[in-house]
């Protein structure tokens, strides 16, 4: 029968130049691949031949259920989640069901014992649409996610409140669905609090996929565009500032960044000069 290996493997945002080495090895080297359809779909060039184990969102235990079943049985499979598998993703569910099923890391040459597990790190949506929107998370940031279907939203909304006050960038995934409408309005609310309603903020729809879609706008009119399933959205701190249609959040916190041409960039309190090459 032989071991089983798991690979558990964060494709990127979604399109096939952002998916890395090592990710795309794994995909290729397994026999089966386990993930909910819109993410097999995404990475169906990789996948020609393959078992294919695609099931609906609700349904990441039975996936990781599946995953594990496989692999001991000796197949490899791998495990795909859009981003970074560990955030968000489906790196400790598979991880809870092979300790549930008595696995303690690879002990033994078949069976659940047998199995190996590598995680493979991808390109989260917050880093793809920092990336996009110029440099937001330059400095300390915190992410957050809007989904209340697994947090109780007062946990979510103590976290809002301590990570505003304490001027991190925020970033925001899950932040709306079609049920799910008033959480990030509320997070609007309590930011509000404590930054400056023209603080900026990101907001990008689908990065690196074909509808992507970005937005640069301020705090107080972010709930007036388009916000959906696909959407991460980044708040700036109180430095962060938005010159040319980015976003760019200052690396040295009360640094003014002298530039060659001896200009100083605007948005920034004067301090200790800085000069950049
Ligand atoms: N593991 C993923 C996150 C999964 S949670 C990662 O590391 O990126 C699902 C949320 O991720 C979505 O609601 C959205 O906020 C964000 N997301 C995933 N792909 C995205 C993309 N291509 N563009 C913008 N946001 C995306």
């Amino acid at each position: 029968m032989g071991a089983g290996k798991i690979f558990i493997v964060g494709f990127g945002p979604g399109a096939e130049e952002h998916i890395t080495a090592r990710a795309r090895d794994a995909i290729l080297a397994a026999d089966v691949v386990v993930g909910y359809s819109t993410y097999t779909d995404l990475v169906s060039s990789l996948t020609a031949g393959k078992e294919i184990i695609s099931t609906g969102m609700t349904e990441e235990i039975d996936r990781a259920k599946a995953a594990t079943d496989r692999a001991a049985a000796g197949k490899c499979v791998a495990v795909v989640s859009s981003g970074d598998a560990g955030i968000y993703g489906m790196a400790g569910l598979v991880y809870e069901v092979l300790f549930e099923r008595g696995w303690k890391g690879k002990k033994a040459e078949e069976g659940v014992q047998g199995i190996e597990v590598e995680v493979v790190p991808g390109v989260t949506a917050l880093s793809a649409i920092g990336a996009l929107l110029g440099a937001p998370l330059m400095h300390d940031f915190a992410s957050i996610s809007m989904s209340d279907l697994l947090t109780p939203w007062p946990v979510i909304e103590k976290r809002i409140e301590a990570a505003a006050a304490a001027d991190f960038v925020i970033g925001i995934y899950n932040p709306q669905s079609k049920r799910r409408t008033w959480q990030i309005k509320k997070a609007q609310e309590i930011i509000l609090k404590y930054r400056k309603a023209e603080t900026p903020v990101g907001i990008v729809k689908s990065a690196y996929r074909d509808a992507q879609n970005l937005v640069l706008t301020t705090l107080d009119d972010m709930c007036n565009h388009p916000i959906g399933m696909l959407t991460t959205i980044v708040v700036g701190n109180s430095h962060t500032f938005a010159r040319d249609g980015l976003m760019v959040t200052p690396r040295g916190y009360e640094n003014k960044y002298v530039l060659e041409s001896g200009d100083v960039l605007e948005g920034q309190k004067p301090g200790v000069s800085l000069k950049i090459n």
